[in-house]
């Protein structure tokens, strides 16, 4: 199956990319990753409008039309029907010169996408959860920002690993934030809440259709803080991300969250949520 490189469609044995482009010297650069489901995408339009965001605080301009962005990413993963893949896309400020933080002008971006099969969730996942492990937030603090710098959360996945945990979840002065590749939501004293969107998480896309979803179906919820407290003290944690959909957390830093089985309303969101996806899949 073929990539797609700075506008061409090619075999990944032959695509290359010089040493000296900005995202391998320096991270420069951002992403998305975008799931799709027998050849339709879930949220192609949020996706594309995070890009531009990232692009736009990152003073990269878009290399692409949103027509351009469309076509290409269509043809990685095929006309529907097609088998279940995310898309992964990225573009870097591109090759300069020399090794030089201040990039010249003139520079072109390098454009970069590839599709991978979404591999379909383990049965155990629903029936017994994940494990999480939580850690002081040491990223930097634009979050918002969908960077290919991503040091702090190859080591937490490194670190949930070694614990034989899933994820991640992080805190920065006793709140809760996100998870090193996911978004987090809680249901503490009857109420279902997800920190609100600020430059400390990034806004995925998960996230906000899971709220668009909870709202259509009467489900109530806040967007607030959520004390690293409360995520202890939690009857539900759920994490969220565009390929792990919505996961239900059953034990945190070795302890079971709530009776230790994934939650009533997790099992209610998750049913929303499939239901949604199927709809995807239809067309
Ligand atoms: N937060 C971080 C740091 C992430 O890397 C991701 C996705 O990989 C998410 C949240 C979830 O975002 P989305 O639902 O848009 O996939």
């Amino acid at each position: 199956t073929e990539l797609y490189l700075n506008g061409a469609f090619v075999p990944p044995e032959s695509a290359h990319i010089p040493v000296m482009d900005r995202g391998f010297l320096f991270g420069d650069g951002v992403y998305e990753v975008i799931p799709s489901y027998g050849g339709y995408f879930l949220g192609l339009e949020p996706h594309l409008d995070r890009l531009e965001a990232s692009l736009t605080a990152m003073r990269l301009d878009n290399p692409l039309t949103r027509d351009e962005w469309r076509a290409v990413l269509q043809r990685l993963i095929g006309e529907p029907p097609a088998p279940d893949q995310s898309v992964y896309l990225q573009v870097t400020r591109g090759v300069a010169p020399e090794r030089d933080h201040l990039c010249p002008e003139g520079v072109r971006p390098t454009v970069l996408a590839f599709a991978k099969p979404i591999k379909p969730r383990a049965a155990a996942i629903a029936e017994q959860g994940v494990a999480c492990i939580t850690r002081p937030d040491i990223r930097w603090l634009r979050g918002e920002i969908k960077s290919i710098s991503l040091a702090a959360a190859v080591l937490m996945r490194r670190e949930a690993a070694d614990e034989d945990a899933l994820e991640t979840i992080m805190h920065r002065d006793g709140w809760v934030t996100e998870g090193a590749v996911s978004n987090v939501f809680v249901v503490a004293a009857e109420a279902l809440m997800t920190p609100p969107k600020s430059q400390l998480l990034l806004s995925g896309i998960t996230r906000e259709l899971a709220l668009i979803l909870a709202r259509e179906h009467g489900l109530d919820f806040v967007e607030q803080p959520v004390a690293l407290d409360t995520l202890r003290a939690a009857d539900e944690i759920w994490l969220s991300s565009s390929t792990r959909e919505v996961l239900p957390v059953t034990q945190l830093d070795g302890a079971p969250v709530g009776d230790g089985h994934p939650g009533p309303l997790w099992q209610r969101m998750n049913a929303i949520y499939q239901d949604y996806k199927a709809r995807v899949r239809e067309g």
